[in-house]
């Protein structure tokens, strides 16, 4: 079952949903400023633990992303917009994203900022690490292929110490990789999923197997993901990830299985 954090990332399709209001709301009681990370918020920020934790970490987590993936980050602001309730939530997100209200944190690029909504819940910190890796990303890229958006998000999305070996699809993954008869991973079918309504929890869970394998399997799967995203950022994308991996490989599935099967 899709987790109803998933959201429509897409940021294209929801900018012309936006409307002056949807950056104001009466009910902001506080604001912190980050580099140009700007939290707005329905409770005090610093009386909320996992609040300030967030935004004390947050320009760690953006050079995090910038270093992995060699990515020149820039200072297109982001704002961060924290309800108090899931209802104070959907009241806000059914007047500028309605498609959105039944998730737990949506993020909407447009064109002068990117912008994360959230509200106070169990699994925020996750939520909120996911959507604001959407958010640099799209800030310093002019698109993502979608499973590269989510892989890099659910990456992205756990505590740093649990990144490379402590994610909770890792051992999934694992289980999902000795099912031989069902486990068919395949990018190039992964790449054609172009509606995030479409993404299913196999398909989240294989996007961040094929992030994991490109960051840390052989030399070669890096740096294939560092020079498509240098690519990207200078508007003359290659060809799919999964055409590059095949010039080296000739079944780029079978180094994931291997990869996944002997992480520790
Ligand atoms: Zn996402």
């Amino acid at each position: 079952m899709i987790s109803p954090r998933r959201i429509i990332c897409v940021a294209a399709l929801l900018v012309m949903a936006m409307s002056p209001f949807a950056e104001s709301s009466d009910s902001w009681i506080d604001r912190q400023v980050t580099g140009r990370f700007q939290m707005r918020s329905e409770v005090p920020i610093l009386q909320s633990k996992v609040l300030s934790d967030f935004m004390q970490a947050l320009p760690q987590h953006e050079s995090d992303i910038a270093a992995t993936l060699g990515l020149r980050v820039n200072q297109k602001p982001i704002v961060i917009n924290v309800f108090q309730s899931r209802r104070s939530y959907q009241e806000f997100i059914a007047r500028v994203a309605p498609d959105g209200k039944d998730r737990r944190a949506l993020f909407i690029q447009s064109e002068t900022h990117g912008s994360v909504y959230t509200y106070l819940h169990a699994e925020v910190m996750t939520d909120l690490r996911h959507e604001t890796t959407h958010a640099i990303l799209h800030s310093s890229l002019p698109f993502v292929p979608l499973w590269l958006d989510e892989g890099l998000a659910e990456y992205f999305e756990v505590a740093r110490e649990n990144r490379i070996s402590g994610n909770p699809h890792l051992s999934r993954t694992k289980l999902d990789a000795r099912l031989i008869l069902t486990w068919r991973p395949n990018l190039t079918k992964l790449e054609a999923v172009r509606d995030q309504s479409a993404m299913t929890a196999r398909n989240y869970r294989e996007s961040w197997a094929w992030v994991h394998f490109l960051l840390h399997g052989p030399d070669a799967a890096h740096s294939t993901l560092t020079q498509y995203l240098g690519r990207v950022a200078a508007h003359d994308p290659p060809g799919p990830v999964s055409a590059q991996l095949h010039r080296i490989w000739a079944s780029p599935e079978r180094q994931l299985t291997s990869h996944i099967k002997s992480w520790k």
